[in-house]
């Protein structure tokens, strides 16, 4: 029977601090088909994190159908926003929720991985990262630093994790990052830059295909999913109309399930996807194919 096999596999995943978001499903499904997975954390959330891992209230989340459980082998803190400790400014270094972190930055997680299970000691990494601080303002209203923020954590982390991490990668690795469609097509709402961020990653998903494949063999692709009430997507605001909207809308009209995200995700990254790379793949129950609402006929109507 063919199957996603990953036994014998490490995956980093950055992007991971409850069990309400892709990242997690990710992690989950490549654990499922037989990875090991480490995670990496934003600092901010991490003694939550591992409180509720340390409290079995996760439990349930890490349990697979058939009763076994799976366990992150390592959660790592990583604040995406920095390459290296010395960018991090000192008053964040020293603030309580990093000071006792060590190197969170990405070399300090790709140094650490090295540490930890020598040169080769990866094979699939996952960006499942996003942040911009003005968000909620529309682009028309955002000023050049938060534009530049949301670029910087929710983009070119992406690039920063190609570059620092593929050397510790064996080599035929897989790169997985996960975007949205306001990237292509305009979503009110999602503002601040992060459209742009998004279009940014997509674009920088191809160039790093070619120049990661050329360099190490390793492949790079990118989700667009569809809407999904995380903790990120909720903070925004409108996710729940959102999530109605494509209820009425998608060809498939179920809400999508993170479950559905981290199943294609574990076979982008899989050995079944070799000739893959290079790619944005719709998640999204159909919705990216649609041009008007599924209800046209009730809008000629209106007439
Ligand atoms: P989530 O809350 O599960 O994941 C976002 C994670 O990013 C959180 O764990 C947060 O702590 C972390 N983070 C924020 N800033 C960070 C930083 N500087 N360094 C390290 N980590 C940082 O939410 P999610 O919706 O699953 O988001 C995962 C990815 O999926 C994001 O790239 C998001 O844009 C994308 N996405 C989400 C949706 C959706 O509707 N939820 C749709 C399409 C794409």
């Amino acid at each position: 029977m063919l199957g996603i096999d990953l036994q014998g596999k490490r995956a980093f995943v950055a992007g991971v601090a409850d069990d309400g978001g892709f990242g997690f499903a990710i992690a989950k499904a490549l654990a499922g088909a037989g990875a090991t997975v480490c995670v990496g954390t934003w600092p901010p959330a991490m003694g939550i994190f591992e409180t509720l891992l340390r409290r079995g209230k996760l439990d349930a989340s890490l349990t697979f159908e058939d009763g076994t459980k799976f366990a992150f082998e390592k959660v790592y803190a990583l604040d995406a926003e920095y390459d290296t400790l010395d960018l991090a400014p000192d008053e964040l270094r020293e603030s309580k929720r990093y000071r006792d972190r060590g190197d969170f930055s990405i070399q300090g997680v790709a140094d650490q991985l090295r540490e930890e299970f020598g040169e080769g000691g990866v094979d699939v990494v996952v960006h499942s990262l996003a942040n911009g601080p003005e968000v909620k303002n529309p682009l028309l209203e955002t000023s050049r630093a938060g534009y530049l923020a949301a670029l910087g954590a929710s983009a070119y982390s992406f690039t920063s994790l190609v570059q620092r991490l593929s050397p510790v990668m064996k080599p035929g690795g897989a790169f997985l990052n996960l975007t949205y469609l306001a990237s292509e097509r305009v979503v009110p709402g999602y503002g601040g830059g992060m459209s742009s961020a998004k279009a940014a990653l997509e674009s920088d998903t191809r160039v790093l295909a070619f120049e990661a494949g050329r360099k190490w063999g390793h492949r790079v692709n990118s989700i667009s999913a569809g809407p999904y009430a995380s903790r990120a997507a909720s903070a925004i605001g409108f996710i729940g109309h959102i999530i109605e909207y494509y209820k009425d809308n998608t060809p498939i009209p179920e809400p999508l399930e993170a479950r559905e995200v981290g199943n294609a995700a574990a076979f982008l990254l899989s050995p079944l996807a070799s000739g893959i790379t290079g790619v944005t793949l719709h998640v999204d129950k159909g919705y990216h194919a649609m041009a008007v609402p599924a209800d046209i006929e009730g809008i000629l109507r209106r007439d």
